[in-house]
């Protein structure tokens, strides 16, 4: 999931990129409506956060523009004002939703998976067996347990199910998952794949990732 952050404060916005990333978001940050404008029509994002307050062109008439191109793509407007003329304001240019700072990185959260499970267009459940992946809220269930998994492991088994029947190579995961050209270390994609395996041994003992000797790793299609 691809989420456009425009946002002027520095520490308002390091605070939302490093939370959201935690959260395995990949987040654009832009620092004024100029330039949040140019990101938003060369890219396509599955959110949007715009603060109001901004020099130059500001999140209210930001998100205008932005619908004006017809871009769909839901909008949660920040502010720090808290008036009801403002947050009519940010509506009627198109927002979808409103939150004002200071806010709980929680509640925050619970905005941004409601705005993005509203997109009809978009796969938010895969599932593979007893496997249950979550891919608006990044959260892996077998059965009913969640297998906690960090953000990398998250990133591999996601690629692995998305491409599952084919055998992906070390090579192949390491630049495109963690857009290495080069190989860090011998065994650095191993690792990841042990202790993802151990996390959903626990709870199965189905072989969901598969070793394909002297190639890669794979999910098998059945
Ligand atoms: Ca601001």
């Amino acid at each position: 999931m691809n989420i456009l952050l425009v946002e002027d404060e520095q520490g308002v916005a390091g605070f939302i990129k490093k939370g959201l990333e935690e959260e395995h978001y990949s987040v654009d940050h832009a620092v004024n409506g100029e330039e949040g404008l140019a990101l938003a029509m060369s890219r396509q994002y599955d959110l949007f956060i715009l603060d109001v307050m901004l020099p130059g062109i500001n999140g209210v008439d930001l998100c205008r523009k932005i619908r004006e191109q017809a871009i769909q793509t839901p909008v949660l407007m920040l502010t720090a004002m808290d008036s009801v003329k403002d947050k009519v304001l940010g509506l009627n240019s198109g927002a979808d939703d409103y939150m004002t700072k200071p806010f709980s990185f929680e509640e925050f959260l619970a905005r941004i998976h409601a705005l993005l499970r509203r997109k009809p267009d978009k796969l938010t459940e895969m599932t593979h067996h007893e496997l249950r992946i979550d891919t608006i809220a990044h959260r892996v269930f077998i059965s009913d347990n969640e297998v906690a998994l960090r953000p990398k492991e998250y990133a591999i088994l996601v690629y692995l199910l998305k491409n599952r029947g084919k055998v992906i190579s070390r090579a192949q995961m390491l630049s495109d998952i963690w857009g290495y050209d080069f190989n860090p270390n011998t065994n650095f994609v191993d690792v990841h794949i042990k202790s993802l395996r151990e996390k959903l041994g626990q709870f199965s003992s189905f072989p969901f990732v598969q070793s394909v000797r002297g190639v890669g790793y794979m999910i098998g299609s059945h």
